[in-house]
């Protein structure tokens, strides 16, 4: 394998630290082309010394200038949106590491595709939103997307070797979160420090607060569809609490197929950097006799209501999913404020869809129109 140059999108984030752990371990294999962050300068700052990157960019321009200041050594520090577009479609680089997180990532990663580089893709809400134009520009730009999100790495790594027509469905895990024993009713009480308090994975805030309202299983199902082109039904979620079993996959003759180990989003991201090679690693391994039990059961869609709503914009399709997606990172945002309840983020986001007509295959025009759109809505609601 040649060495490959990253682009990290989102460096210093809980997925961005651990890409740079991956490539700490194989300085002959990656090298980094340019790290690029949102605020986060006393992290970044670090990096850069460690791992020499030619370009940084800081979303923020005044602590883009702060750090133009503080750095000692030689290393372009780029700053807003356009210096975003500017490293993904201009610089050279082999991959780009999409671990920005919400909508933001979509216009950084279109430039990336367009220029037919891999994507090792953590960054779902991409997906989410821009499903049928991501891809579609994949596939007339020869871009490969690998998943890093766990389960939609463990499902493409069940389907090497093995013929899309000969899948029955595919079985994405959760975990259920901190709130998978709690009644319905007690939601109305949950505060962001319960919530928060993720049972197996840690991770940023967002996608903390997505997996203690189910609404992140309701993304990763719109993400497995665009990504392997199965329809809704063939999609299915099962709850799994150990986090061992990361995703199945059923064939046509009933055996399934499943990808485990210990929850570490380092294989994962590993794997979508070194496909289709796999690399020897120093990370732990899975001893089953210390895991003994996997359980699994149907998840309770009465309590989590955002899994519904997001096999329903699935199934609606156009800007619905964009929608969904904004309404979400608003209500996210208020509940995190301590503006809204816990149990107010699907009723926020169902409001939100109610008001909004469809829009069919939408171009990416139309995708920021919506997502302003139902931004400014749920921001009032
Ligand atoms: P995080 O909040 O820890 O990190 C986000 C990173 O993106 C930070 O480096 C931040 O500086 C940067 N960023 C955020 N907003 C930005 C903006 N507007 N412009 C430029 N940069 C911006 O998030 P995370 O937990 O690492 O998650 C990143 C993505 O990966 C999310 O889409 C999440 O759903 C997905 N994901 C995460 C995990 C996980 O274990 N953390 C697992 C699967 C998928
Ligand atoms: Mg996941």
């Amino acid at each position: 394998m040649k060495m490959k140059k990253i682009l990290i999108l989102g460096s210093t984030g809980s997925i961005g630290v651990n890409t740079l752990n991956v490539i700490r371990q194989f300085p002959e294999r990656f090298s980094i082309a340019a790290l690029t962050i949102n605020t986060r300068i006393d992290l970044l700052e670090p990096q850069i010394l460690e791992f020499k990157p030619p370009v940084v960019v800081v979303k923020d321009e005044k602590l883009a200038q702060e750090l133009r200041k503080r750095l000692k050594i030689k290393c372009e520090v780029l700053s807003g949106i356009d210096g975003l577009i500017w490293a993904a479609s201009q610089l050279d680089y082999d991959i780009l590491l999409g671990a920005m997180v919400g909508f933001a990532g979509l216009a950084p990663t279109l430039e990336a595709i367009k220029r037919g580089k891999r994507i090792a893709l953590a960054n779902k809400e991409t997906l989410v939103v821009g499903g049928e134009l991501v891809t579609g520009l994949s596939r007339k730009h020869k871009a490969e997307i690998i998943p890093v999100d766990s389960e939609h790495s463990a499902i493409y790594q069940c389907l090497v070797g093995e013929k899309i027509d000969s899948v029955n469905k595919i079985i994405i895990t959760a975990s259920g979160g901190p709130f998978l024993h709690h009644k319905k009713e007690d939601l109305e009480k949950v505060s962001v420090k319960d919530a928060l308090n993720h049972p197996n994975w840690k991770m940023g805030n967002k996608i903390t607060i997505d997996s203690a309202s189910m609404m992140n299983k309701g993304l990763e199902v719109i993400e497995a569809h665009w990504l392997f082109g199965f329809p809704k039904e063939k999609i299915e979620v099962v709850i799994h609490p150990q986090s061992i079993v990361h995703s199945m996959v059923e064939f046509i003759d009933g055996s399934i197929k499943a990808q485990i180990g210990l929850p570490d989003m380092k294989i994962p991201i590993q794997y979508a950097l070194s496909y289709p090679e796999r690399l020897e690693s120093n990370f732990q391994k899975t001893c089953l006799p210390d895991i003994k039990t996997l359980t699994f059961f149907a998840p309770d869609v009465q309590k989590f209501e955002c899994l519904d709503l997001a096999y329903q914009v699935l199934e609606a399709g156009g800007t619905a999913p964009c929608v969904l997606n904004a309404a979400n990172e608003i209500a996210v945002d208020r509940f995190l404020n301590g503006e809204i309840k816990f149990s107010y983020i699907p009723r926020l986001i169902n409001k939100t869809l109610e008001k909004i007509e469809n829009h069919k295959s939408p171009d990416v025009e139309t995708l920021f129109e919506y997502d302003k759109l139902a931004r400014d809505l749920a921001v009032q609601l």
